[in-house]
This record gives C-alpha cells, sequence and structure tokens, in this order.
C-alpha cells in the first residue's frame, strides 16, 4: 500500500499515486535521470516501486559509467562494468526495466555539459554530436514522459549538480524545434520533481509517500545488490532507520513571462 500527500499553501492532499499523479495521457511514462547508478533506487526505490503498480511505465538513464566508484585496487580497472552488473540485479528484483545508460565519465560531467560536434569513438555520441544536453535531449523526446524526477541540485556532489541543470536545459531544448535530428518535439512539458540523495532540499518538499515495511525490505535489497560499495551497509541501515518513506520537490519550471508579475506593482 503507498500512501501519498501532497502539501499546498491551502490544505494537504492525501491519497494513492493517481491522486497525487493524475495521469495526463491515456499511456503516462515517468522518467528518471540520475548522475550514479545507485541514486535512483536510494532516492526513489519506494516510488519506483509504486508507479510500477500503479501500471505507469518507468524510463530509467544514468548518466555516468560509475567509473571512478572503486573501493579496491582490484576493481579499479573493471569497477564500471561490476557496477552495470550490480545495477542490472537491483533493477531486476524491483522488476524494472534496465536503465539507459549515457556512460558519461563518472566524478567528471561538468566538463561534458553543453552540445558538441562528437569526435571519433565517442562512445557517448548521438546523431553526430555529443554532450549531457545532446544525450538528454534525445531521450527526452524518446521517452516523451509526462513527469520527470531527478536528484537535487543542491546536493555538495557536482555530479549531481550538473545533471539538474542540464536536465533543467535539456528539459527546455526538447520542448522546441531545435536540433530536429534528436527526435520529435515535446508535446508538452512534464511536471518535474527533484528526489534527495546525500543532501537536503533546498527548500522543504511537497511530496510524502509512505508504504509499508514489505517495499522497504524490498527497496533495501536492491541497494545491497550494489556490493561492490563498500559503504553499502550503513547507508542499507540508514535508510532503514528512517522507515518507508521518501519525499519529493516538486521543481518550479516556469518560463519567464512579464504577466507573473504584473500584480506585484
Ligand atoms: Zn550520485
Amino acid at each position: 500500500m503507498y500512501n501519498f500527500s501532497r502539501k499546498t499553501a491551502e490544505e494537504i492532499q492525501q491519497g494513492a499515486l493517481s491522486k497525487i499523479f493524475p495521469l495526463r495521457t491515456p499511456h503516462d511514462t515517468w522518467l528518471f535521470i540520475a548522475p550514479h547508478d545507485d541514486d535512483l533506487i536510494i532516492g526513489c526505490g519506494l516510488l519506483l516501486q509504486a508507479a510500477k503498480d500503479a501500471g505507469i511505465n518507468t524510463d530509467s538513464v544514468i548518466v555516468s559509467d560509475g567509473s571512478m566508484g572503486y573501493c579496491t585496487k582490484e576493481q579499479k580497472k573493471n569497477i564500471g562494468k561490476i557496477r552495470k552488473n550490480e545495477t542490472c540485479a537491483a533493477f531486476q528484483l524491483l522488476g524494472l526495466k534496465e536503465p539507459v545508460w549515457l556512460d558519461y565519465p563518472d566524478t567528471r560531467l561538468s566538463l561534458y555539459s553543453g552540445r558538441y560536434p562528437a569526435k571519433k569513438k565517442d562512445s557517448c555520441a548521438v546523431m553526430g554530436f555529443s554532450g549531457l544536453q545532446n544525450s538528454l535531449t534525445y531521450f527526452m523526446r524518446k521517452s516523451c514522459p509526462s513527469r520527470i524526477f531527478v536528484p537535487a541540485g543542491t546536493d555538495l556532489h557536482p555530479d549531481h549538480k550538473t545533471v539538474h541543470a542540464e536536465t533543467m536545459i535539456s528539459l527546455f531544448h526538447s520542448q522546441g524545434q531545435i536540433w530536429p535530428e534528436l527526435g520529435e518535439p515535446l508535446a508538452f512539458c512534464p511536471e518535474v520533481y527533484e528526489s534527495a540523495v546525500y543532501c537536503d532540499f533546498a527548500s522543504s518538499p511537497d511530496i510524502k509517500l509512505e508504504t509499508d515495511s514489505r517495499a522497504l525490505e524490498k527497496k533495501l535489497s536492491a541497494i545491497k545488490a550494489w556490493a561492490s560499495q563498500a559503504q553499502i551497509e550503513s547507508l542499507v541501515n540508514n535508510i532503514r532507520k528512517s522507515g518507508a518513506v521518501e519525499y519529493f520537490r516538486t521543481f518550479p519550471f516556469n518560463l519567464y513571462a512579464p504577466d507573473h508579475y504584473r500584480k506585484i506593482f
């Protein structure tokens, strides 16, 4: 059972997923974007289960290749591959579709901001171009999501800041006519939400998901799939202590219009 609450200035609405996130199309897709493979389940492991049980199609995009996440000398050479296998196991455990990997170099994502002509043998290239805005715009147009979830940009981790910023500008691009080789522009603007991974939100979240210990234990089992990560046990213990709850913050993706300010002068 999944109980959602949404806090607005006037009230707190409560109910099932369909009340707080009503369908926006006959077959909604929610797109989850994360800098690193484990961010998705840490921040949204309960929400992903709720969405799946509600029949929402979920697409996941992992931006980095995980190549800096080694904890032993032995892992140094092949940690990217190890983490991909662990991620597949975690997603299978939750019954989720395999994520798409963009494979940009871990811990250096800020160096790959924007869009630029791809060099030879660039494994991140799509339609002859590379860069986070190229990849994210392409996948947003391919996924056509009604809602997008991304870790908060206030996180201390520079990769999290970069992916948040590049997601927002890519969402802007994906609605326009620019770069037609990356697909048809989105028919409408998805709602955007932040999840929290390592740091607090910039301001209080407005959505709360509470569920039962069964869903929590499933989330924790999925997180344990990242056995290569030496700190995983303490992370699992911390999440268990907090209980079967996740918070999300609706991100104000507002484009400027002078009308927004007419009344205040
Ligand atoms: Zn991360």
